[in-house]
């Protein structure tokens, strides 16, 4: 008897041996449900496949061309350039379409390349034409007329919609298409296991698997596929939503300490000699953490608040509530410097508490050998109560006597699965509080921190002075040289800078990468010795600027480096004046710390540095920021960074963002979208909307992230929120999921497959 096709059936068995390679190759599938789940990236409409002859004023269009030509004119009356592609069809007829800013036409499309193109049917001079069509490039063809056989198989003619597959250069979409239906037409789906509750599958109108799939891949109508599509989604949120779940669960059970409030401790002595009143936001989150720490269920929360919300002090407390009640804490900080920063400013608040009634222990990477092993020690012995230092403090060598609360600041280092590994290495379990100052929408935070309660720390201390950011294009030249007279003038009125590079060295680049570089940054070509280049100015202008080869090969190459930029102060008629300080995280954690000191009491003008400064550094009589090359830098690092100044009474707060990016460029969007808002969640959420999932959810921070495929955390908040009451709803009525065996099973496995791989990361 022959077996049914099951999804972990291997493709040679069911495709001809060259297409199973291919596909292996290419994609890496291997089994028929890896080639199931290659969903296409589009469906088109087939009356596609037509020449020009046949389309429409005002009609939806899909056909596929081949590239004759491509070039580009600049706009005179507005910003930016088009980028005019003709294309032939079949019978070689032209059509010019036009792109604006074109930045990924003149990549993607050049002379001799297949795609398909789609979008509305415009008329110009009478003839027929797209802007900005949608396309897919399916292959390159030297010569003659344009060949549709190179997307679709024969059978073609029979379907009312094409399915586009992702393609490669080894496989095209009609190849895809072909392999795919081979697989269906062998396969009954509905034995393979669904996910899907099918009490939850009834409530949302979900098809069953094995229809979302011919949905998918062989559609009848223009809607089935997106039906499918949202099935797919709420599988995988139901399934992120169920590994939630299990992990909170399996948190809640691991029996921790109560660290219940006493009188006379050393928080009510800390509380007496601040010389400040709490914020409003400190007082509720100090309450609501006081009460957790009282009990016994380990705290698994992450305190959320805007840089310079005073999330130190909170922290600080619930320590010392935990110390008060005999047990220690650990503050974990991402690098070094600022395991240094804190342990200072922990000890400036503490005053004389510090060290005589609160007994405080460093622990770095750069201790010495002997230093090391007395802190160990110390932390063994529980002679001391609270521990300060870089993740060291949670390596598997560092023993505590009673470790009560972990507090870990800057969360965006460790995973899931790294906390879900802390918990599991101290018994009692301790309290564990994640510190962000990164404003996260809801649906990120419910993914990468759903085994932890969000809390909100609103307000700022004593308020903040407002900032105002401008983006500095270095192609301007009268305006990059205003940047460093700016620096000198705030210097020599008695304020203090920032200038921020995002390396500490330059880069070195090969004659390759250069070239590279000259063509997309300046679209230079082989032998042409100047270009002329529009540069970012205001909305309505149009400013050029002409460069030689040479200049633009050092504009290129004249990287932010820290090394670089203090060469420039030193050298600078005017800058050379100023006393700077430098820097970064490859420093010796002593010099670090004088120039730290150097910075805090004025002594210092301008703090040369890299991002170490982004968070933790106070210094209200810093007014100005200079971030170079700030197109290195993502959205919330940059507000982040912005987030040091302002601290002070002053009004005229300043940051610049400096770019050597020209006109059109995309990161110049991100630029220009920090300059305009100031709100960190508002600028978050936009910053999600425009980037990709997996930059979103880099493997270390996705804590099961990582794992999702269909699931487009920014779009899909609705899903990933239906999926959370759903599984809170199947928990309250059947906690044990008996009647969702098939998710139990598929969250189970996922877990178990990911907590590993996560631990496997962090062990590096
Ligand atoms: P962040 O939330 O960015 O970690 P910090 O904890 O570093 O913020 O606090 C920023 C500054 O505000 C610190 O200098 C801290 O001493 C001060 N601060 C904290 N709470 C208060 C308060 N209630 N009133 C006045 N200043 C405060
Ligand atoms: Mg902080």
């Amino acid at each position: 008897m022959i077996q049914p096709v099951q999804p972990q059936t291997p493709l040679p068995q069911l495709l001809a041996p060259q297409a199973a390679q291919a596909l292996h190759k290419a994609f890496g599938h291997t089994t028929a449900k890896d080639l199931l789940d290659h969903f296409p990236r589009e469906h088109l409409p087939h009356n596609a496949l037509s020449s020009f002859a046949g389309l429409r004023e005002g009609e939806l269009a899909s056909f596929v061309a081949k590239v004759e030509r491509v070039s580009s004119r600049r706009l005179q009356t507005r910003r930016g350039q088009v980028v005019d592609v003709a294309v032939a069809d079949q019978t070689g007829q032209e059509m010019t379409m036009g792109f604006f800013g074109g930045f990924q036409a003149t990549r993607q499309l050049r002379t001799g390349t297949l795609a398909m193109f789609h979008g509305k049917v415009r008329l110009f001079q009478n003839r027929p034409t797209l802007t900005n069509p949608k396309y897919e490039v399916l292959g390159r063809q030297e010569d003659g007329p344009a060949d549709s056989s190179q997307l679709a198989g024969p059978e073609l003619e029979q379907d009312k919609i094409i399915a586009v597959y992702p393609a490669s250069a080894m496989l095209t979409s009609g190849q895809i298409r072909d392999c795919v239906r081979t697989v269906l037409d062998q396969t009954d789906l509905s034995l393979w296991p669904d996910a899907v509750p099918p009490q939850i599958a009834q409530a949302e109108q979900l098809p069953s698997l094995a229809e979302a799939y011919r949905m998918m891949h062989r559609p009848d109508t223009m809607d089935e596929p997106e039906a499918a599509w949202y099935r797919f989604r709420m599988e995988e949120a139901l399934l992120l939503q169920g590994l939630m779940e299990r992990r909170r669960r399996l948190a809640g059970q691991l029996p921790g300490i109560a660290a219940p409030q006493q009188a006379g401790g050393r928080l009510e002595a800390l509380d007496a000699q601040l010389p400040f009143q709490l914020t409003e936001g400190q007082r509720e989150c100090g309450q609501l953490l006081a009460a957790e720490l009282e009990r016994e269920t380990p705290m698994n929360r992450l305190l959320q608040g805007e840089v310079g919300s005073g999330k130190t002090l909170v922290a600080l407390r619930a320590m010392l509530q935990v110390i008060d009640a005999g047990a220690q804490a650990a503050l974990v900080a991402p690098t070094e410097v600022l395991a240094l920063q804190h342990e200072r400013s922990l000890r400036r608040m503490l005053g004389a508490l510090a060290d005589d009634s609160v007994r405080m222990t460093l622990l770095t990477g750069s201790m010495s050998a002997a230093e090391r092993k007395q802190a160990l020690l110390d932390i063994a012995s529980g002679r001391t109560d609270l521990v300060i230092g870089t993740h060291a403090v949670l390596g598997e060598k560092v023993h505590f006597a009673q470790l009560g609360l972990t507090v870990i600041d800057e969360q965006h280092r460790f995973g899931v699965a790294q906390r879900n590994a802390l918990r599991q290495r101290s018994r009692p379990a301790p309290h564990m509080l994640v510190m962000s100052a990164t404003p996260i929408p809801r649906s990120v935070a419910m993914t990468l921190f759903g085994d932890l309660e969000l809390t909100v720390l609103r307000g700022l201390p004593g308020g903040r002075s407002p900032i105002k950011t401008v983006v500095v294009p270095e192609l301007r030249k009268s305006w990059r040289e205003r940047v460093w007279e700016k620096i000198a003038e705030e210097a020599e009125a008695g304020r203090q800078v920032y200038v921020v590079c995002p390396k500490i060295s330059a880069l070195e680049r090969t004659k390759a990468q250069i070239q590279s570089q000259l063509a997309e940054r300046f679209g230079f070509e082989d032998g042409q010795d100047s270009v002329r280049i529009p540069a970012p100015a205001a909305e309505g202008e149009v400013i050029y600027v002409d460069f030689s080869r040479k200049e633009a090969v050092e504009h290129i190459t004249n990287d932010a480096s820290v090394e670089r930029i203090e060469q420039k102060f030193a050298e600078h008629p005017q800058l050379r004046r100023l006393r700077c300080g430098s820097l970064h995280g490859q420093m010796p954690a002593e010099a670090a710390r004088e120039v730290m000191q150097g910075f805090e009491s004025g002594e210092i003008r301008v703090l040369i540095a890299t991002t170490v400064i982004e968070v933790g550094v106070d210094v209200p009589n810093a007014t100005l920021m200079v971030v170079l090359d700030a197109d290195a830098f993502g959205v919330s690092t940059l507000h982040q960074l912005r987030g040091r100044i302002g601290r002070g009474s002053t009004q005229d707060n300043l940051c610049l963002l400096v770019t050597r990016m020209p006109e059109g460029h995309p990161s110049l969007q991100r630029l220009n979208e920090v300059a305009k808002h100031t709100d960190g969640l508002r600028l978050a959420e936009l910053d999600l909307a425009r980037r990709r999932e997996g930059n979103v959810l880099g493997a270390e921070q996705s804590g099961g992230a990582s794992v999702l495929r269909r699931l487009r955390i920014v779009t899909d908040a609705e899903i990933i929120a239906a999926a959370g009451e759903h599984i809170g709803e199947l928990t309250r009525r059947d906690p044990e999921w008996a009647t969702a065996p098939m998710l139990w099973r598929a969250v189970e496995q996922w877990r178990l497959e990911h907590d590993e791989a996560e631990k496997y990361i962090h062990q590096g």
